[in-house]
């Protein structure tokens, strides 16, 4: 089968042996698309996996071959989640699900970017989705990244109506914004790009703000939202100059959660800032089942819009997707098989 392989920061496609089920329960799944994650070009750029290693994740296709407990039946349309909690570890319990070994551990194989993975019996049973209604493949691929924002918004822990400001308005950022809207928070925008502040604004936030003087953008904000600052701000961009905007427009007693990596760790950790200020810093990294599902209902019933978040790619064409998505030429790749 062809599948699409990483190769000293580059992907090639090459021919990679199908998967079987031999001796496993479980599912062998034929993809028909993919989305490309910003996780995945990290991993690309900064050389964190092995060459050989098959990408994607945010994955659709249907069952061709199975041997499972489940309820899952050859030709069943399929989304999914890649890694699986115990659900009876520490990490658990604390539901720091995306912390527990095997939620580490599990995968799927060999990655998204290839004609058929083998898709295991924990996956079916917690991860995978049967798709029931009229929704096009490139809509519901969004299940992962929206139910890693559903998330997100939970672990910011809010008072219901507070104000949040959601840094970086790429795909992420107005998934983000109607997460927050849905449940029960004001969310507002600010982005580098002038298309992508319009786009969010159309997609429904309070009110969103182009980026340009960090100090003009902050007083701003504040002017149009609320002289104290917002309750809250969550990264979904990183850099010094987000993370910088970030402690300037939070109000004192706000919270700032980061959804996103940086290059390296060389920022400051702006102890006094923290302190003296009561500020709150959390994190919420990938999702767990529940919001997993949670995004699949909301997405299957239409109640969050992807309209203009994606361009559709061959997977052929893998390495212009990066490249395009890199330039901030598009805002998310989907691939297809
Ligand atoms: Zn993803
Ligand atoms: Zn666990």
């Amino acid at each position: 089968m062809k599948a699409a392989i990483l190769k000293s920061s580059k992907i090639e496609i090459a021919e990679l042996e199908k998967p079987t089920l031999v001796e496993n329960k479980g599912a062998i799944v034929k993809i028909s698309g993919c989305g490309l994650c910003g996780s995945d070009i990290v991993k690309l750029k900064h050389n964190s996996v092995p060459d050989g290693t098959v990408l994607g994740h945010e994955i659709v296709g249907t069952i061709v071959e199975i041997d499972s407990e489940s309820d899952f039946e050859v030709g069943d349309k399929i989304v999914m989640g890649h890694h699986v909690p115990c659900f009876n570890c520490t990490f658990c319990f604390g539901e720091n699900y995306s912390m527990c070994r095997n939620f580490k551990r599990t995968n799927i194989v060999p990655g998204g970017f290839a004609e058929y993975i083998f898709v295991s019996e924990e996956h079916l049973l917690n991860t995978v989705f049967r798709i029931s209604t009229m929704i096009s493949d490139e809509e519901i691929s969004f299940t992962e990244p929206l139910a890693c924002c559903i998330r997100c918004i939970k672990r910011t822990n809010m008072e219901y109506n507070s104000n949040i400001l959601i840094v970086g308005l790429g795909s992420i950022g107005i998934l983000m914004g109607q997460a927050a809207r849905g449940l029960g928070y004001k969310p507002f925008g600010v982005d580098l790009i002038d298309d992508r502040v319009q786009l969010a604004k159309d997609y429904g936030f309070e009110d969103t703000f182009v980026l340009k003087d960090l100090e003009e953008t902050v007083q701003e904000m504040k002017l149009t939202v609320n002289p104290a600052g917002f309750d809250a701000i969550i990264m979904t961009s990183g850099s010094d100059k987000a993370i910088d905007l970030a402690f300037k427009s939070v109000r004192d007693g706000g919270t700032i959660n980061v959804f996103s990596s940086v290059k390296s760790d060389v920022s400051a950790y702006p102890n006094n800032e923290i302190y003296y200020r009561e500020l709150t810093v959390t994190s919420s990294y990938s999702s767990s089942p529940v919001d997993l599902e949670e995004a699949f209902e909301l997405l299957q019933n239409h109640r969050i819009k992807t309209d203009g978040l994606s361009t559709m790619y061959p997977m052929e064409k893998l390495n212009e997707a990066i490249s395009d998505t890199l330039s901030n030429k598009i805002m998310k790749a989907y691939i297809t098989l």
